[in-house]
């Protein structure tokens, strides 16, 4: 039997143990903020959460507190140390790993907030980012962002403030206010307002950022009338960030990685090569594809943003969103009441042969990519009298593998190139039922890996190369560990007649 990097390593443990050096990752996503502390086989020797709150002032309107957050993250490092006995003199370097698009406009002088963090999800400059489209700026913002306007992305939000908040305009152009990210608003604090910065990939997400050239642009900031003195300087994911203030962290590791969540995720999953996927099974499933150095212009609709940005190179990724995934699963848990958990689906799915001709088409809010139909309206398609609680169970499972073929290979047709294997991760990645279907529609591997804090891994990667605790990509896919590989099964025809009636189901669910 060959002995690959990782055995060798565990033979070596002693060393390991002695060695007793460690990365810390955090993770600060939308509900909850994360801290782990990880070892150099990857594995999580301690990690620590807690929830933190959401606003909606208005329907639509999503805001979270920036001090919440802030203090949230701090509370989970401390805690993180305590329960591991791993001190900061222990910790070799940290990764930030967070949430992203959400807007926190701070003043300069006191650090205070102007206004609320406005989130990811809030719609409230959704007239904003349709009159870009009205007057004729979509297709300058996609070639330079590779992004569509939408009120998702940053640029609309910090519009808002400075046009919404009393004085906020005439602050800004005076170079008082500074604009940031999650992770800006973090490093900002963490490092004692040292460091004003952020990465490529965050950056990426803000509809102001060229791609291609890897700065802010000015036509797009004249476009939006954002003062360029108001944004961070922008780094690459790994590398420095300044130190950890020895008010929070007495020994003051340095910040050596940062990332938005989808691209920490898409590096934790080692897909570094042209070609190579993640897809992310939560409320709703994030698919991002390699697509090396070259920006993949969708005709599919999807998103270009920057995937990787590591090592002196970046690699850029075709990203596509489904809005409603595994809310579905939630849904038949709290509004029809047909199961009492998610984790029953498995089961109940495999107890029928086939889905009976049924589907489920989950356009609760209209349908994302590949169909960009807001009008269309969510379906149960097929059903007979023999239909029962097993089969809507099914149609809902089986619901989340149509709608990620449909990206997928959206995906393979804007880059030209097919998929080998699909690395999965996220809550319902855990069902078999699933994954094996995903298996069949696609025709190719699908791989569970066996961390399921993807997302943090990626940072605490990109974060250890950056200090040489690991010191290159290839160890770090020796740490890469498959839980589950889940074999394609499905014969031709059957798979031909699956696809045809839920394209035929989505056909139906359209508005036009
Ligand atoms: P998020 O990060 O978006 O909160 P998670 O990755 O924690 O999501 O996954 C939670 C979602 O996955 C929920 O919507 C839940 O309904 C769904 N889910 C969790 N476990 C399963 C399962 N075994 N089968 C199907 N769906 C599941």
């Amino acid at each position: 039997m060959a002995l690959n990097l990782k055995d060798l390593k565990l033979v070596d443990s002693m060393y390991a143990y002695a060695k007793s050096r460690y990365v810390m990752a955090l993770d600060c996503g939308t509900t909850s903020v994360r801290a782990i502390i990880v070892d150099e086989y990857g594995c999580i020797v301690a990690q620590a959460s807690r929830p933190i709150k959401a606003m909606y002032p208005r329907p639509g309107w999503v805001e979270q507190d920036p001090t919440e957050i802030f203090a949230s993250q701090i509370a989970v490092m401390m805690e993180v140390q305590f329960k591991s006995g791993i001190h900061s003199d222990s910790i070799a370097a940290i990764g930030i790993t967070n949430q992203r698009e959400t807007t926190v406009v701070w003043d300069r002088d006191s650090g205070q907030p102007i206004y609320n963090a406005i989130g990811w999800q809030c719609r409230r400059t959704t007239s904003r980012a349709e009159r870009l489209i009205e007057d004729g700026h979509a297709e300058t913002i996609r070639a330079k962002t590779g992004l569509m306007p939408d009120a998702y992305f940053s640029a609309t939000k910090i519009a808002w403030i400075l046009d919404n908040v009393s004085g906020a305009r005439e602050l800004a152009e005076a170079g008082q206010l500074m604009f940031g990210t999650i992770d800006t608003w973090l490093i900002y604090n963490l490092t004692d307002g040292m460091v004003f910065a952020t990465d490529y990939t965050n950056a990426s997400r803000t509809m102001l950022f060229n791609i291609h050239t890897l700065e802010w642009d000015d036509e797009l900031l004249a476009l939006m009338n954002i003062p360029r003195c108001m944004l961070p300087e922008v780094r690459w994911s790994s590398g420095e960030f300044g130190r950890v203030s020895g008010e929070i962290m007495t020994h003051m590791p340095l910040i050596m990685g940062v990332a938005g969540d989808q691209q920490a995720s898409l590096f934790g999953h080692c897909c570094f090569e042209p070609g190579e996927a993640k897809n992310t099974y939560g409320t709703g499933c994030f698919m991002l594809m390699n697509t090396g150095d070259e920006v993949v212009d969708s005709k599919n609709g999807l998103v270009a943003t920057v995937g990787i940005a590591e090592g002196g190179k970046v690699s850029y990724a075709l990203e596509g969103s489904i809005f409603h995934a595994g809310s579905v699963i939630q849904w038949l848990r709290d509004k029809l009441r047909i199961i009492s958990s998610a984790a029953e689906t498995a089961e109940i799915s495999k107890s029928r042969a086939d889905n009976g001709g049924c589907y489920l088409v989950p356009a609760f809010s209209g349908l994302g990519a590949p169909w960009w139909d807001s009008g269309a309206g969510g379906l149960i398609y097929g059903l007979t009298s023999a239909s029962d609680r097993a089969t809507l169970v099914r149609a809902a499972c089986e619901s989340m593998a149509f709608q990620s073929y449909d990206v997928l290979r959206a995906m393979e047709a804007d880059a030209g190139c097919t998929l080998d294997s699909l690395s999965v991760d996220g809550g319902a990645s855990r069902n078999e039922f699933i994954m094996q279907f995903q298996a069949d529609l696609l025709d190719i591997p699908v791989d569970q890996t066996e961390a399921i804090e993807t997302t943090a891994l990626g940072a605490a990667y990109l974060a250890g190369l950056a200090v040489g605790y690991w010191e290159d990509r290839e160890e770090i896919r020796q740490n890469h560990d498959l839980a589950r590989r889940f074999e394609p099964a499905m014969d031709e025809a059957t798979r031909a007649r699956e696809l045809a009636g839920w394209h035929d189901a989505v056909a139906r669910a359209r508005s036009r």
